[in-house]
């Protein structure tokens, strides 16, 4: 008997691999939200599917609902049913320890406690599998959540629509469309006006017309638009006026 409990017990303590990816595991992640966030992938996939509507504000509102949902889930689980979990394995492996010492005198005891060990081990089997399965969702919602956000600050998506071009603007005022393109605010890139080359065409003695040329591959990130004007400095002058008018108030003072 007690050499099947000594297996037993061995055996029970082969989970050190378990406590090591369970320890190792971020338990930011949780439990609770992972219904919540296959509805939400729902909705992802379904605006995925049907863009022409673009109710981008009501994915926003339960990306927010998903977050606090989160925020609150973090509060409670899995940190604390792991954290209970190993502890009472610990208590347990300790007693057993002392039981083993008499084994003779403690086999009812001994029995008793390496069940419950390896019922507590079983558990903490199953918490893993549903927090590799709540990580793999929250992956997937971060994967469709950059997918909806924008590329340079995050910022939401506000607006989707069009078939053959898109249409997509975000409430950082990043914008690109059939017509015209707009940079995020954050964008590093952001073009200068020494992007474009203003060329100027002569249409009568003092009708002037200035078309703003993208000299690089950034410059197409924002669209300007051509400007006419009596002289060329003047056709000119409206585009420079534009381009200061677009500029992002954070960048106003560093360029020109
Ligand atoms: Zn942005």
């Amino acid at each position: 008997m007690f050499l099947e409990l000594v297996s037993l017990y061995f055996r029970v303590f082969g989970r050190g691999e378990n406590l090591l990816i369970l320890q190792v595991m971020n338990w930011g992640y949780i439990l609770t939200g992972a219904g919540l966030l296959l509805a939400f992938l729902g909705l992802v996939f379904k605006l995925v599917i049907d863009r022409k509507e673009a109710t981008i504000q009501k994915l926003n509102t339960d990306f927010t609902s998903l977050q606090r949902q989160l925020s609150e889930a973090k509060e409670n689980s899995p940190d604390a049913r792991a954290g209970r979990l190993l502890k009472k394995i610990g208590i347990l492996d300790k007693d057993i320890e002392l039981l083993s010492q008499d084994h003779a005198k403690n086999e009812q005891a001994l029995s008793e406690k390496v069940e419950e060990l390896e019922k507590t081990n079983q558990e903490l089997e199953k918490l893993k599998v549903e927090i590799e399965r709540a990580n793999e969702l929250l992956e997937e919602a971060s994967y469709y959540k950059e997918q909806f956000a924008c590329p340079w600050c995050s910022g939401e998506v506000t607006e989707i629509f069009g078939d053959d071009e898109e249409y997509r603007s975000y409430n950082c005022g990043y914008s690109y469309g059939p017509n015209g393109n707009y940079p995020c605010p954050y964008d590093p890139e952001y073009p200068k006006i020494e992007d474009y080359a203003l060329e100027i065409r002569k249409l009568g003695s003092d009708k002037f017309f200035c078309v703003p040329k993208a000299k690089n591959k950034n410059a197409h990130k924002l669209s300007l638009q051509p400007q006419g004007g009596s002289t060329e400095d003047e056709a000119k002058q409206k585009i420079i006026d534009n381009y200061n008018r677009l500029l992002p108030k954070r960048l106003r003072g560093l360029q020109i």
